[in-house]
């Protein structure tokens, strides 16, 4: 059996109860080891074979997947986040399909989520925006033609961009090419929920200027938007005016 696990955005705590449980079962844990936090293979159980699928091909973690099927034991593959964002699960379960192996999937905390805690924030303010875009600047991976980020961004909602880091100039140009003014308010928020956490605030304009003052190079993502701003309006849900299923409003 393999389970597919999301390990959260960093914080050990984080992963879900579930995937813990999982983890203290496994007799091989292959771990992404750039993003997910070590403290999380302190769940395993004696004896538990550990490998950081960093310097891993998918041949090779297929592989060690095969010799523990084969000897009859559990594998847990531990995605930081969540895995089905950005997570190369796909091509995995595909080819456990192909080989009649059985897996299932515990979902995690994404970044965006943990970003959005670190920002004390609200992605889908009314009157602001009800959607949010998660996508990437096409870089060595690219993006579909219709998904360039000038496209995106010309619905002016909420937008949290993973795996830009390093492409923020180019970023900057795409947000603004699709009609974000470059006051729109931004965020970059690098290693959400780990302890070395930091929320940098700025705006669409000085995003790439704001990233290379604090050195911030990978493993943040960039949130746009006037969700990060001070205007909104209150919601209808618990507005006392307002009836819905739950609850006679005084109005109307
Ligand atoms: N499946 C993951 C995303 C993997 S892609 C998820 O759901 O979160 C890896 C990218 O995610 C990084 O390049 C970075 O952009 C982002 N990321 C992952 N963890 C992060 C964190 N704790 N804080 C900020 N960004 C993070």
């Amino acid at each position: 059996m393999i389970h597919f696990i999301g390990a959260g955005p960093g914080a050990a705590d984080l992963i879900t109860v579930r995937g813990a449980r999982l983890l203290g079962e496994a007799d091989t844990i292959i771990y992404a080891g750039s993003l997910v936090n070590p403290a999380l293979l302190d769940y395993k159980k004696p004896g538990c074979r550990v490998y950081d699928s960093a310097s891993m091909t998918l041949e090779e973690v297929l592989s060690v997947m095969d010799e523990t099927e084969k000897a009859g034991g559990v594998t847990v593959r531990l995605h930081t986040g969540d895995p089905s964002l950005y997570g190369a699960i796909r091509e995995q379960m595909d080819a456990l399909d192909e080989r009649g192996y059985a897996y299932d999937v515990t979902p995690g905390v994404s970044a965006f989520s943990g970003a959005a805690a670190a920002l004390e924030a609200e992605y889908t303010l009314p009157d602001v925006s009800q959607s949010v875009i998660i996508t990437r600047m096409a870089g060595r991976t690219p993006v579909p033609e219709k998904e360039k980020l000038s496209l995106m961004a010309s619905h002016g909602c909420t937008m949290v961009l993973f795996l830009s880091t390093g492409l923020l100039e180019e970023v900057e140009r795409e947000l603004q090419e699709g009609g974000y003014a470059p006051d729109t308010p931004a965020a970059i928020v690098y290693k959400a929920t780990w302890p070395e956490e930091k929320v940098f605030r700025c705006t669409v304009g000085t995003l790439a200027q704001t990233a290379r003052e604090n050195r911030v190079t990978k493993t943040a993502l960039i949130t746009v938007g006037g969700f990060l701003g001070d205007r909104y309006t209150r919601s209808k849900l618990y507005d006392p005016g307002f009836t819905h299923g739950c609850r006679q409003g005084t109005e109307g």
